[in-house]
């Protein structure tokens, strides 16, 4: 995974607000516009942050529609980034735009400025759901772009949204499936949140939409990984990154807002895994020791050791040893009891286990939630 240095364009070329976009939160404090200068000290910061580590280096344009953007204004950014590239400082460029937004003009733009990865907002695959969203595109669309990216060489992503107005376990999964027959090269996944200044934040405090709870959310990413690390496509990111602007008092309304909400997905995996073995091997009450991976372990403990708690708990065991073992795969577990050993790889959960991954919400809102449209830029 290459290091990203994230301009933030804030919502340029967007035609609409989608319900629950607010980039002045997902963004942080960040200008309209960039100045070539200020553009420049922005990459410059974030190489000397990259310097120490080994990993390539690239732009990325995010936070609005790329490819929607006047041309001139696309060749200006397109054409500061491609000064670093020049340079070596910077592997490449990548943008993310909107599905229905990649005419034959703009891609062309990206393929003269040599812009590698496109990240495509998707959000779902579900027509209804994307209607209710206020996106203004269809999934069609999606399927159309990702195809015309790929043929051209272009590295795709797709950024997917699980608890939109509208969804439910089945239509994520649809989504999913969908997403796996396209096969971006990589996928993002986040779960819905109410922010502040939002359509999605109106209908809330209206009581017309309700969002998923952590445990809903946790459980829902913990589906959609296991389908996309089975399919080979790489979920590079779960969940906002944290900002400022977001960790401001008020800026989430509601939501399961996690800094970490990649662990929460990944310790929750570890719990499943754990859970199989003890029942498998009938250990409940007894004693047990889990091996893993050195890296794995702290997953594996969970946030505040919470793993390590319910599992003793819920098999009333009278104890349980963890023990980093350097010569073992990564994603797998191993457990010793009663002088016996069992060993379980995450690949084999999830084709065994998958575990009911949606918690049931009474009374969540599928209200359709679209009200009076927002200014789409500050
Ligand atoms: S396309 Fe929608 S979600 Fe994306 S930046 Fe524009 S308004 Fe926000």
């Amino acid at each position: 995974m290459p290091v990203i240095i994230p301009i933030f364009i804030m919502n340029r070329g967007c035609p609409n607000r989608c319900v629950y976009c607010n980039q002045c939160r997902t963004a942080g404090d960040y200008p309209g516009r960039m100045a070539r200068d200020a553009f420049r000290e922005e990459v410059h910061r974030w190489l000397n942050y990259a310097r120490r580590k080994s990993d390539p280096v690239e732009i990325a344009f995010y936070g609005g529609n790329f490819t929607g953007m006047d041309p001139g204004d696309q060749e200006e950014l397109l054409g500061m980034a491609c000064e670093f590239v020049d340079q070596g400082a910077v592997r490449g460029i990548r943008v993310s735009t909107r599905p229905d937004a990649l005419g034959e003009e703009a891609l062309a733009l990206l393929l003269r400025y040599g812009v590698g990865t496109v990240e495509v907002g998707a959000q779902s695959l579900d027509d209804d759901i994307l209607e209710r969203s206020l996106r203004g595109h269809t999934a069609a669309d999606v399927v159309r772009t990702v195809a015309v990216l790929k043929s051209h060489g272009i590295r795709t992503g797709l950024h997917l949204m699980v608890g939109l107005p509208g969804d439910s376990p089945e239509r994520f999964a649809f989504t999913v499936d969908r997403t796996v027959t396209l096969h971006p090269d990589m996928v993002r996944l986040h779960p819905t949140l109410v922010l502040q200044d939002t359509i999605l934040a109106q209908a809330y405090l209206r009581g017309e939409y309700r969002p998923l709870g952590m445990k809903g959310a946790v459980a829902a990413c913990k589906f959609a990984l296991m389908r996309f690390e089975r399919a080979g496509i790489p979920v590079i990111r779960m969940g906002l990154q944290t900002t400022g602007e977001l960790e401001k008092a008020g800026s989430i309304l509601a939501g399961p807002f996690h800094p970490a909400f990649r662990s929460l997905v990944e310790a929750s995996i570890f719990f499943d895994m754990a859970s199989f073995l003890i029942e498998e091997a009938s250990a409940g009450g007894g004693e047990v020791t889990f091996f893993l991976a050195p890296k794995d372990v702290s997953a594996f403990r969970g946030q505040r050791n919470a793993n390590v708690q319910c599992l003793r708990r819920a098999y009333a065991l009278a104890s349980l040893s963890i023990l980093a073992e350097p010569a073992q795969e990564r994603g797998s577990v191993v457990m010793t009891a009663d002088g016996r050993r069992w060993r379980l790889d995450r690949r084999a959960v999830r084709e065994r286990d998958i575990p009911a991954w949606w918690e049931k919400e009474e009374g969540r809102e599928e209200g359709n939630v679209s009200v009076s449209p927002l200014p789409c830029r500050r």
